[in-house]
């Protein structure tokens, strides 16, 4: 698609690469590391970042849903690829496409043996998926049994490795239900040693994971948001850098007159004389309508300037009153020092979804100076 508007999306592969090398600083030389680029590699671009994983050394990466992983297969990706949350209708292009299912339920493991058994597959690999609390997706403890039932009827599947995942690991409050999450998957490790065939490797741990529980680490972690440069805690922060930078440009300069409205709906009423700043970037482009009226801040000339009224389809408002600045400056939306946690928590929500929102219609820009 071509890129017209002056919104763009900065992808630094320097910094994922820094990021990289901090958090597999954080563990055995021995562990395995795998990369989560679902939702567009965070809403960067999954198959740059991908491909410099691949370069870096990464063992696996992950995505949401077999397209996403078709993706990258077709952008020349080699690295095995988990797919966590495979949906039935998709089966069979995973396996040409040799990607590999996480399994997390006895519908979707029937399904997939079914498929695998009419295309004829020996030894596909796959992967089990625990709930150990999450409740989300996964087979409980007690399921193994069946699962042995299942996988006995010739060697059509291989296990390749077995995972759960932690639903407070950010948080430190929650260490006690963690460990009790920690202590579940313990027991499931000693259930499918001693009942499944092969000899699978475990893993557990996201970002979060990596920082407060290393000692669960097993043989593999899975991280996203810490390689895209945010670790849910202020101190993690610091060591890290964030990958992408959203910038956009003044498109129109207002002088604005006390008891005028600006935006759609009078979003906004002046209380004074004030310069307003509208932007080529709206909730069509991932800034949702929540970031209006003060909301979210963004910085001009390295100065806050707040949102003003409601955020539009392709334009937003920002008060501009105290920054010298002309038409054509840049905006930074997010990124550098400017944190995508911080806007997003000024909106009650958090960098994942902020991250994640950003629309294709915005022109990735890709550097790599590392
Ligand atoms: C998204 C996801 C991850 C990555 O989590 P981060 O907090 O971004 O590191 C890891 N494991 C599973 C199962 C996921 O769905």
């Amino acid at each position: 698609m071509p890129q017209s508007h002056d919104t763009v999306l900065e992808v630094d592969l320097g910094a994922l690469a820094h990021n990289y090398r901090l958090l597999r600083s954080r563990l055995l030389p021995e562990t395995r590391f795998l990369g989560v680029v679902k939702a567009y590699a965070y809403g960067s671009d999954s198959l740059a970042i991908a491909k410099k994983l691949e370069s870096l050394g990464a063992d696996y990466l992950a995505v949401a849903f077999t397209d996403e992983g078709v993706f990258l297969r077709e952008g020349g990706i080699r690295l095995p690829i988990l797919v966590l949350h495979p949906q039935p209708s998709g089966l069979g292009d995973l396996i040409t496409h040799c990607l590999e299912p996480s399994l997390y339920s006895p519908r979707i493991l029937r399904l997939f043996l079914q498929e695998a058994k009419a295309r004829k597959q020996k030894d596909f690999p796959v992967h089990l998926k625990f709930n150990t609390g999450l409740n989300r997706l996964g087979f409980w403890e007690n399921d193994v049994d069946w699962i042995q039932g299942q996988l006995d009827t010739g060697n059509t599947l291989s296990i390749r490795s077995v995972l759960s995942h932690l639903a407070a690991s950010d948080d430190l409050g929650e260490a006690e239900f963690t460990r009790r999450q920690i202590d579940g998957f313990t027991r499931i490790v000693g259930e499918v040693r001693e009942k499944l065939p092969g000899s699978p490797f475990f893993h557990l741990l996201n970002t979060s994971g990596i920082f407060n529980y290393p000692d669960a680490q097993w043989d593999m972690v899975r991280s996203g948001i810490g390689l895209y440069g945010y670790g849910n805690d202020q101190e993690y922060d610091k060591l890290l850098r964030p990958v992408a930078r959203l910038r956009t440009r003044i498109s129109q300069l207002h002088k604005i007159e006390p008891g005028e409205w600006v935006g759609y709906n009078k979003g906004f009423e002046s209380p004074g004389y004030r310069t307003t700043a509208t932007l080529p970037i709206g909730h069509a482009d991932g800034i949702g309508r929540i970031y209006g009226k003060g909301r979210g801040i963004f910085h001009l000339h390295g100065k806050p300037a707040p949102i003003i009224g409601n955020v539009c389809m392709d334009m937003t408002m920002i008060d501009v009153t105290d920054i010298p600045c002309r038409e054509g400056d840049e905006v930074v939306v997010y990124g550098g020092p400017h944190s995508a946690e911080v806007l997003a928590r000024g909106a009650g929500t958090i960098s994942y979804e902020l991250l994640t929102g950003i629309s294709r219609r915005v022109a990735r820009e890709i550097r790599d100076e590392s």
